[in-house]
């Protein structure tokens, strides 16, 4: 910063308290403005796109770089700053101007950062908005995470054992919120500089926040949550047997507490966030499956989010993605997840009722948590008011579901009749988004107030009585009464009449044509209608504020609503998707098999026109079907359906209904992908490093339950090590912990089909294509059986590649495939040096792979005179050979 040599007491002042905040852009008030100076007035002209200026600190050559954004309209340029990863502590003044002696007294009243914003123009109405607290206590290797949303007032708190190295899983389970803050340990800066960068790879602009290691001591941490929540143990929550956990949400809860200067209380209670208990899918899968969005560009539009989102609410909205990154594992909840949707399903008018009613309701979860913070206005309580209005329906409703999920959620649902009728009778209907400008309370509810509003409205009427009764004594019949704004009511004579004028009247100004006077009358009027004015606009004020403490005394029956409302939208959701796009429901059991029949992808079907989509089934068991490997030609619809086998697995875990006739899925503990194309350049590592290290991880993790979705692996290196990759990973899979683990496998290696000979769980299939005079056409279905066309040529002929190109590759092929076996005609991909598991022992397929080089063989036909047999030696020589073979063989 410039140092300036003689300062204004302004700037000291600035300074002073800029210095107890500098990694925050500080908002000055100064009248109808925030200043900003120096550093800050720099960053924020770039960010904000105002002008910068400058002001003279004393003398002319030391100015300082300022600018400024109008008061009334900050918000939306606060909106900008923290979206673009800023932090903006928010100075106002503390005393009336009028009164101050000196400079007046400021104060930061509040700290925004991108986790703990609350301003409906910065959130997307549609996301919780986290602020996540990562905690490493120093010996175990188990981090304790936790997750707040200022906005809802939910906190989550789990714990992740994570021995690897890289801290790779407490990555997937940080990046699966997407938290747009993040605090950290002071002190672990060096310990976790590795991981920040791989966190601020997958989620570009978050923003990180050191704390002091104090206050991630997990003594102190209980007893300032116990403190917090005003309990005596945590165990109540479920939380009582963690440690790192619950010091990263202190850590949290105490930094909020010091961001908003405001009571937190809306954040009312912890909930454990088992990971383990949830469908596990790490994070390269999530963005591989575009769950939340889209790889290219990172758009909701296109994700499977955005075509199940049917939700009428932003509480609906964000529960429907939560429950997608959180589908689940356990048999009985997805159950009873289906049976409720299920119900909607069937029961079209309940649903569709329900639906028009939640299109009604506003973010009552918001709204509370800014009832609960006291940043809510008018406008926010007309939109609560408006909100509850439906709730006695809804309970309506809700009766006439039936099953043990609307039982539960009936049971929380308080229809909150009180509030409504309290909102009806205070709020005054056009109240303003201001304070403090008067009409925020309705005339009736407060007598007062009535009173005060009444001297108001009649002042008009008196004005008009007081200047009849001054023209009839004073006998000057154009006398009027005035209003300026330096002296308040007058009296205004004309010059002719000026000697009408009674002794009691007061001169104050004197005008060309006429004369301007005050009676203590007037002034006695002009007192009441003023203070009315002002003591109205205070007294609305206080009504106001004390109407916001009654409710947010109500919060924890308004949050409970506010939550049902979500389920209920969230179920509601699922079965008008299930209804508009023909889904079904899935049998979940706790089997090894997933079978779907006549499957679609979600999201490409829905880009095609209907009936387009070519469904496909896939059947996976831990028998014959383990391992299926799936050949075919580019933009054959290899990929699609991979993917689409483990998004419904998924869809149907999280408790929704399937694109596909028949699915019966084998609950699954974890989903891997590896997808080829599309790699993660920003995290700076090569392709093909990225893809071995997914691979690890898989092979590392996967077990009998899991799924696992390979796409082209080995692409990322020469041919005959990527095929080697592939071919032993395959193997690996069917055979792991003698069980196997259900994967499919695209490739694009045809020479992979053999691995079905040796092994009894790998099967074949591939995508059907027609060949069409020279060119092909892509039937997209899959069946039965391998294939070692590839086609290549003729998918760049489909592209456009110019036809002399076509020629000349397809005499390259030839000359290559001439060369690609050696001299003994022999691939050498299946050999080994150990016995494999789960080998096959007798197959016809079999010999030509794994017979020993054949000399005698070729010696035999190198001397056989072919042009000189009759049929019969020719038959004869046949079996000569065939003969040399099996000798070979039981050799
Ligand atoms: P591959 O992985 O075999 O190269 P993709 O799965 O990427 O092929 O599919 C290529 C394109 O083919 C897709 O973008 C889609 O437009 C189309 N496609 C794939 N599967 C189907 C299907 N089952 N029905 C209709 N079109 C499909
Ligand atoms: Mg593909």
């Amino acid at each position: 910063m410039t140092t300036v040599v003689k300062m204004t007491p302004m700037l000291q002042q600035y300074l002073e308290i800029k210095g107890q905040f500098e990694d925050a852009i500080l908002f000055y008030r100064m009248g109808d403005f925030y200043e900003m100076f120096f550093d800050d007035a720099i960053t924020a002209a770039k960010v904000l796109g105002i002008t910068l200026t400058s002001r003279s600190s004393k003398d002319d050559e030391n100015r300082i770089p300022m600018c400024g954004v109008p008061f009334h309209s900050a918000s939306g340029y606060l909106a900008k700053l923290i979206a673009a990863g800023h932090r903006v502590a928010i100075c106002e003044q503390t005393e009336d101007p009028a009164a101050a002696k000196g400079i007046v007294k400021r104060e930061v009243v509040r700290v925004l950062s991108p986790g703990v914003v609350t301003d409906s123009q910065v959130l997307d109405d549609r996301s919780n908005n986290y602020i996540c607290a990562l905690a490493r206590p120093a010996k175990a290797p188990v981090y304790g995470l936790s997750f707040v949303d200022v906005s809802t007032g939910q906190c989550l708190v789990g714990e992740v054992e994570d021995p690897s190295s890289d801290g790779s899983l407490v990555l997937d389970q940080l990046t699966r919120l997407a938290p747009a803050e993040i605090l950290l340990d002071e002190a672990e800066t060096e310990t976790l500089a590795d991981l920040k960068r791989a966190i601020t790879a997958m989620l570009p602009g978050v923003c990180f926040t050191e704390r002091h290691s104090r206050c991630f001591s997990p003594h102190a941490a209980t007893e300032l949550l116990h403190e917090h929540f005003n309990v005596v143990t945590l165990d109540g929550f479920g939380c009582g047997a963690l440690t790192s956990g619950i010091a990263a949400a202190a850590v949290i809860i105490e930094y909020v507490g010091e961001t908003q200067k405001a009571a937190i209380n809306h954040i009312e209670k912890l909930t454990p966030l088992d990971l383990s208990s949830y469908l596990q899918i790490d994070d390269a899968s999530r963005r591989n499956l575009e769950l939340t969005q889209t790889i290219i560009g990172g758009k909701r539009e296109g994700s499977l989010l955005s075509v199940l989102d049917q939700t009428c609410t932003p509480m609906g909205a964000r529960l429907l993605k939560h429950n997608l990154l959180f589908p689940l594992q356990e048999l009985e909840s997805i159950i009873s997840r289906l049976n409720a949707v299920d119900f909607l399903y069937q029961h079209r008018d309940i649903r569709e009722q329900l639906r028009a009613l939640l299109s009604r309701i506003y973010d009552i979860e918001r709204l509370n948590s800014r009832i609960m913070l006291g940043t809510c206005n008018g406008r926010d309580l007309l939109a609560l008011r408006d909100s509850v209005v439906s709730l006695p329906d809804c309970v309506a409703l809700l009766n006439r579901c039936a099953g043990e999920k609307f039982t539960a959620i009936a049971a929380a649902f308080d229809p909150l009749v009180d509030i409504r009728a309290l909102l009806e009778s205070a709020i005054h209907p056009e109240a303003p988004v201001s304070l403090r400008e008067g009409n925020l309370i309705r005339e009736g509810f407060n007598a007062e107030l009535d009173e005060l509003i009444r001297i108001q409205r009649d002042g008009r009427q008196l004005i008009l009585s007081l200047e009849a009764k001054e023209r009839e004594q004073s006998g000057v019949p154009k006398l009027k009464i005035g209003f300026n704004k330096v002296f308040g009511y007058y009296i205004e004579v004309s010059r002719v009449n000026l000697d009408k004028v009674p002794d009691h009247y007061i001169r104050k100004q004197t005008l060309v044509n006429a004369e301007r006077f005050i009676t203590p009358e007037l002034k006695e009027f002009e007192g009441k209608v003023l203070g009315a004015e002002e003591r109205r606009l205070e007294l609305e004020y206080h009504l106001f504020c004390a109407l916001r403490s009654d409710l947010a005394a109500m919060s924890e029956r308004i949050l409970a609503t506010a939550r049902a409302l979500a389920e209920i939208d969230f179920l509601c959701s699922l079965a008008e998707t299930a209804r508009n796009h023909a889904y079904h429901r899935p049998l979940i059991d706790e089997s090894d098999v997933i079978h779907i029949r006549e499957g679609r992808h979600p999201v490409i079907e829905r880009g095609m026109p209907t009936g387009r989509f070519v469904p496909n089934d896939i059947l996976l068991d831990q028998e014959g079907q383990e391992v299926l490997i799936i050949t075919g030609p580019n933009m054959a619809g290899k990929s699609t359906i991979l993917r689409q086998t483990a998004l419904i697995v998924l869809m149907a875990q999280m408790g929704s209904f399937v694109p596909a006739d028949y699915a019966r899925i084998g609950i699954v503990d974890r989903i891997f992908t590896r997808v080829g194309a599309m790699d993660d350049l920003r995290r700076g590592q090569s392709t093909f490093m990225v893809e071995m290290s997914e691979t690890a991880n898989i092979l590392n993790n996967a077990t009998s339950r899991s799924l696992v979705i390979l796409d082209e692996i080995g692409r990322g290196t020469s041919t005959y090590d990527g095929l080697s990759i592939a071919w032993a990973v395959a193997e690996e899979l069917a055979g792991k912990d003698d069980k196997g683990v259900k994967t499919l496998f695209a490739t694009h290696y045809h020479e992979l089909i053999d691995l079905a000979l040796t092994q009894e769980r790998v099967k074949n299939y591939s995508v059907a294509v027609r060949e069409w005079n020279d060119s092909i056409i892509f039937l997209h279905k899959l069946i039965e059986g391998g294939t070692n066309k590839s086609y290549g040529i003729q998918v760049a002929g489909l592209a456009g590649v110019p036809a002399h190109v076509i020629q000349r590759a397809e005499e390259i092929l030839k000359n290559i495939e001439q060369s690609e076996f050696d001299r003994e005609g022999d691939p050498y991909i299946a050999r080994t040096s150990k016995p494999k598991r789960g080998r096959r022992k007798t197959h016809p397929n079999q010999l030509p792979l794994f017979q020993p080089s054949p000399d005698q063989v070729r010696e035999f036909i190198q001397r056989l005179s072919v042009d000189d047999l009759t049929p019969r030696q020719a038959m004869e020589a046949l079996y000569t050979l065939k003969g040399l073979c099996s000798l070979k063989e039981s050799n």
